[in-house]
């Protein structure tokens, strides 16, 4: 049966081909197109599928600031750009071609494919910052070879509908096989978007006049706050080798954004006006990916994660700047309400992560793993396979029993979306249980360690205390 969403889909796809360019929105047909979606997805919308009127209102959010800033971007962007990414737009996202694949693979699996997933091809970093969760394996010279890559892609597309891909490291600029690097890659899929997570210094004036003419890949720099901060953490001439970075991209017309890992030492500046005014308005970021330090990875410090104090400080922060300041701006665990929750096993409209060794994990930040892609390929099986392991599977059935598709009235607290951080403790169980591989020896020691294990449980014990009253007040009508 045909949706609401899929009305408003086939609403903006009929507009978008009458006009021809996807920019002609932006000036006439945006403003009355904000009212339609507000009536369909906020007062018409369905709280199963998309939570309650809170629920919906952050997603109608999202969506229509990240068209606002996609279509203020437009006019800056290099033609490659435009033409790319105005394309996928109307032939993948907003077209019938990968909703039909979706729903095949549904009739053949049971459940729908998963939306992306992350690859990082490349173990090795230029920079070794404290407490990055590929630096504790920085040295690590193995990499994913250009045919798994390329078949890894390839399935994806075909066989789930996903025209999304992240790349993460390492730093994924210094990957390069059979004579191909990134932006080749880039190049040979223009169905496909990627957005690339990177610490920003290999990009210059070359590489980002390269990356204007594919057109289909968007960089995500991580900035650790101003040049103190960025410079403390991660090696002195860093922040001078971003903002040329930004220069560069600006000139040739690339659109990026940034990405930031929060902790209790950074996070004032953060998420103070003067950073959000630096990176926004002055060097012209187009969003913000915001991660909260993980305790995984080398050296992994449960104390020095964001307090519960301060997540439930920013997350009334995220709100002012998502629906005030109308900014694309995410932040991977509080703003589980956009996702409908932890996106993790594969889940549909989710995501799973392959890392340079082919090991396949739930999420970039569960280091645990079954299958591995390279062995997958080679058995003549294919990475579908892998999302019917115990340890995917069970993911998922905890994030139906926890959320997922419940009405308002019993959905779990999703802004604590997170099996790994949130949940640890069943996390845990669920790893001892499916016999999950531990991705490199903290991981290890981590599942082996009861202080670590009772140091999550306080934390998650804490959190519910204080941002459980924010999802019963606001999130259960
Ligand atoms: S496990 Fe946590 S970090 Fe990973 S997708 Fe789920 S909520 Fe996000």
């Amino acid at each position: 049966m045909e949706t609401q969403m899929d009305s408003f889909r086939m609403f903006l796809a009929k507009q978008a081909i009458k006009m021809g360019n996807i920019a002609g929105i932006w000036k006439i047909a945006l403003p009355p197109l904000e009212k339609v979606a507000y009536k369909i997805m906020i007062e018409k919308g369905d709280r199963i599928k998309n939570g309650s009127y809170y629920q919906r209102e952050d997603k109608y959010y999202m969506v229509f600031n990240v068209l606002r800033a996609a279509f203020k971007a437009y006019d800056s962007s290099s033609p490659a750009f435009r033409n790319r990414i105005t394309n996928i737009f109307i032939k993948e996202f907003l077209g019938p071609t990968q909703q039909i694949v979706k729903q095949e693979f549904k009739e053949k699996y049971g459940v729908y494919p998963p939306g992306f997933i992350t690859i990082s091809p490349e173990g090795r970093c230029n920079l070794k910052c404290k407490n990055c969760y590929a630096s504790s394996i920085g040295s690590n010279l193995e990499k994913l070879d250009s045919t798994t890559f390329t078949r890894i892609l390839h399935e994806k597309y075909e066989k789930w509908g996903s025209w999304f891909t992240v790349i993460s490291g390492g730093e994924p600029f210094m990957w390069q096989d059979n004579g191909i690097d990134l932006i080749d890659i880039a190049a040979q899929h223009p169905e496909q978007i990627f957005m690339v997570y990177t610490n920003g210094t290999l990009i210059d004036k070359a590489r980002a006049q390269r990356i204007a003419s594919v057109g289909n890949l968007l960089p995500s720099v991580s900035v650790e706050g101003f040049k103190s901060e960025t410079d403390k953490r991660r090696g002195e001439g860093t922040y001078r080798r971003i903002l040329d970075a930004f220069e560069n991209m600006r000139q040739e017309g690339v659109p990026f954004g940034i990405s930031i890992t929060a902790n209790n030492n950074n996070v004032d500046v953060l998420f103070s006006d003067e950073f959000i005014d630096f990176y926004f308005d002055k060097q012209g970021a187009v969003f913000e990916w915001i991660f909260q330090y993980m305790p995984i990875g080398r050296g992994a410090d449960v104390a020095g994660q964001l307090s519960p104090e301060k997540r439930r400080e920013i997350w009334f922060r995220e709100q002012e700047l998502i629906r005030q300041k109308r900014l694309v701006v995410a932040d991977f665990w509080n703003s589980g309400s956009l996702s409908s929750g932890c996106i993790a096993g594969g889940r549909e409209d989710g995501y799973l992560y392959i890392d340079w060794k082919g090991n396949i994990y739930p999420c970039v930040f569960v280091p645990y793993w079954k299958d591995n892609v390279n062995k997958l390929l080679s058995e003549q099986r294919s990475l579908t396979d892998a999302l019917f392991s115990d340890l995917f599977s069970g993911i998922r059935d905890w994030q139906l029993s926890y959320s997922f598709r419940k009405p308002p009235e019993t959905r779990g607290n999703e802004i604590t979306p997170c099996f790994m951080r949130d949940h640890h403790e069943q996390a845990h169980n669920h790893f001892i249980k499916t016999g999950a591989l531990p991705g490199n020896e903290s991981a290890e020691i981590c599942l082996n360690d009861c202080s670590y294990l009772n140091a999550m449980k306080e934390y998650d014990l804490e959190l519910s205390r204080l941002l459980d009253p924010i999802w019963e007040e606001k999130y259960r009508q």
